[in-house]
């Protein structure tokens, strides 16, 4: 049985065309806008998910009750109309897909009526600043670029079922309500009623049940998982992101990189129509050589190139007093053409730029005709002839010089080099350069808390080719423990870090070797993951996994780098919700019941 209303549509507003001539229709949305021709006409510009469709109203022709609606009729007000499909008159409108015709309106329903919205959701005008968006998200998302997102956001999705479906991937369903298992950040925390004084975690990410997943004989896992990570705010982070999130046993690290290129290469293919070739692929100590982090952009030049050696010849301070630090270095990008280029101002600016990552400084000298002739010139003349052939310099370069320990040097020159191509205009559109990171240390010396960190996270294999060196290492040998390399690796595109992963430990004694190395006694550690210790006691077969971050690739299939427009209901930097009003006051009674006590009650929110 069918059963129809004044609002049942027999096409969207995107799909009419002249073939659809002399057909009677009935289409439904949002009023978008309203233009009165002469006495004669009124056009109305409807819009739905689909598109826009214009309605004429004859004034002549049409029945009286509908002009007089008509009439009435504002921006955002929800309509139906049916009427007859004509070729419009004076031509087509090439800027609509539904542009060669519109709907001679005989029957019009109001079925929803609308204050005048605090903006128009359309993508010509200037939209109002984000805060207005974020409150009123409903007009927002009635965008058309942004409903193109929800829609390209819902088709990656889609298309990761599909793939990891066809690889014999099974979607498994994780608990929200978790155990606090460290991965590095600060948890949100939930009370239990029934359990006074006890809490859960939300789940940073499912690490340790896709592991016992693997475990329990399941061989491939997916999930599109929500994570939480209590994070100080950062433009492009969200305490509550989206991953999709993989593990398989019984493979390498190779197979399992295999197995995420041929997903990202779908993926790139179906949504942007771009073939994406072999991934190449770069080891840790080389990115972090060449280009200062370990997301490299390779889209341009400009990379870092070590000169410790020759800047050793020299006496300019700020090279020799580097060079004594433990792995102090001294590294330099040629920026070609740079003396032209770059003003005397912005070079200034990044002395002061590299100051944020901790370096002290930014010298330059340019590249003259008849040697360097500005800035350290003075101090760096004397071993031209080497910086000339290593650096491969040319009349008219630019040479920036980082100098300090390695980490420093790197970082701030890494930084700097992404700045400097931003600057120069260097990026070129339209590249997709992926590349994997490879062989990162298993361990970086905190010093500051003095104490040894997990690079990727404690679950984290030595590569098999270093297991042996591994068990070995005694935890205070600095160079052996950070000589050992890990089976982790990072998917990077553009220069930024889109899935990160690793071949895990499926052996107990590895694993309590890593929980006592990053300071975990056996106590806590049996206090905190007894649960996988145990269960890798009772037969656990190789296994590795990665998660991409779901909201970044999205964001790199959309070309935008504000990661609130890829969530349909994201959170400020400090975490509000701006249209729920979320995070909110409770009321007494229910802290009551959950047993807390709020120590914040009597302070303004
Ligand atoms: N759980 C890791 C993360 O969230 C990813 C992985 O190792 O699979 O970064």
């Amino acid at each position: 049985m069918t059963s129809t209303s004044p609002y049942t549509r027999t096409h969207t507003c995107g799909q009419l065309r002249s073939s659809h001539a002399g057909a009677r229709v009935t289409v439904a949305g949002w009023v978008d806008s309203r233009r009165e021709h002469g006495d004669a006409l009124v056009f109305i510009d409807l819009r739905d998910r689909e598109g826009v469709t214009q309605l004429v109203f004859d004034l002549e022709d049409c029945p009286k009750d509908v002009v007089d609606a008509s009439d009435k009729l504002r921006g955002e007000d929800v309509i139906a109309a049916s009427g007859v499909v004509r070729v419009r008159d004076g031509g087509a409108n090439p800027k609509l897909e539904t542009g060669e015709i519109e709907v001679v309106v005989d029957t019009l329903t109001v079925l929803s009526k609308a204050q005048t919205p605090p903006f128009h959701p359309t993508d010509k005008d200037s939209l109002p600043n984000e805060e207005i968006r974020l409150r009123h998200r409903y007009l927002d998302l009635r965008r058309p670029r942004m409903q193109k997102i929800l829609r390209t956001r819902h088709r990656a999705s889609k298309l990761a079922r599909d793939y990891f479906d066809e690889q014999g991937f099974l979607e498994i369903e994780t608990p929200i309500l978790c155990k606090s298992t460290p991965e590095g950040a600060r948890d949100f925390l939930v009370p239990s009623r029934l359990q006074p004084g006890a809490w859960y975690a939300l789940p940073q990410s499912p690490q340790l049940f896709k592991q016992i997943l693997m475990v329990s004989g399941c061989e491939r896992y997916m999930q599109i998982c929500r994570c939480f990570r209590d994070e100080d705010p950062r433009a492009d982070r969200q305490a509550e992101f989206t991953q999709i999130d993989l593990e398989m046993s019984f493979v390498t690290r190779e197979q399992v990189m295999d197995t995420m290129e041929g997903f990202a290469r779908r993926l790139w293919k179906e949504v942007l129509g771009v073939d994406v070739p072999p991934l190449p692929r770069i080891t840790y100590h080389e990115a972090m050589h060449r280009y200062g982090v370990d997301r490299p952009d390779t889209r341009y030049g400009l990379e870092l190139v070590d000169i410790s050696d020759i800047a050793a010849k020299t006496d300019f301070k700020v090279f020799t007093q580097a060079l004594e630090k433990r792995k102090g270095a001294v590294k330099a990008i040629r920026i070609p053409g740079g003396a032209e280029r770059l003003t005397r101002k912005m070079t200034d600016g990044y002395s002061e730029f590299v100051k944020q990552f901790g370096a002290g400084g930014a010298p330059v000298t340019k590249r003259g005709e008849a040697g360097f002739d500005t800035g350290v010139a003075r101090f760096v003349e004397p071993i031209r002839a080497e910086l000339d052939e290593r650096l491969g310099l040319e009349p008219g370069d630019l040479v920036v010089f980082g100098a300090d320990t390695f980490t420093v040097c790197a970082r701030a020159l890494g930084e700097l080099r992404q700045k400097i191509a931003r600057d120069l205009g260097m990026i070129p559109e339209g590249a997709w350069n992926f590349v994997w990171v490879i062989d990162f240390p298993m361990f970086e010396y905190d010093e500051e808390g003095g104490r040894w960190v997990a690079m990727h996270h404690p679950f984290t294999a030595p590569n098999p080719d270093q297991l042996d060196a591994f068990l070995r290492a005694d935890a205070g040998d600095r160079d052996a423990i950070e000589g050992v390399v890990s089976a982790g690796y990072d998917l990077v595109v553009n220069g930024s870090e889109i899935a990160g992963g690793s071949i895990r430990i499926h052996d107990q004694a590895v694993q309590e070797k890593v929980f006592r190395l990053i300071g975990l006694s056996d106590e806590e550690a049996k206090e905190k993951f007894s649960f996988l210790l145990d269960a890798l006691k009772y037969g656990a077969p190789p296994h590795g996994g990665i998660a991409f971050g779901f909201d970044r690739l999205v964001m790199h299939l959309c070309g935008t780098d504000n990661i609130r427009d890829v969530m349909a209901f994201p959170k400020t930097q400090i975490g509000a919700d701006l249209m729920t009003r979320a995070p909110g006051p409770v009321d007494a009674a229910q802290l009551k019941e959950l047993h807390v006590v709020n120590t914040a009650q009597d302070k303004p929110a």
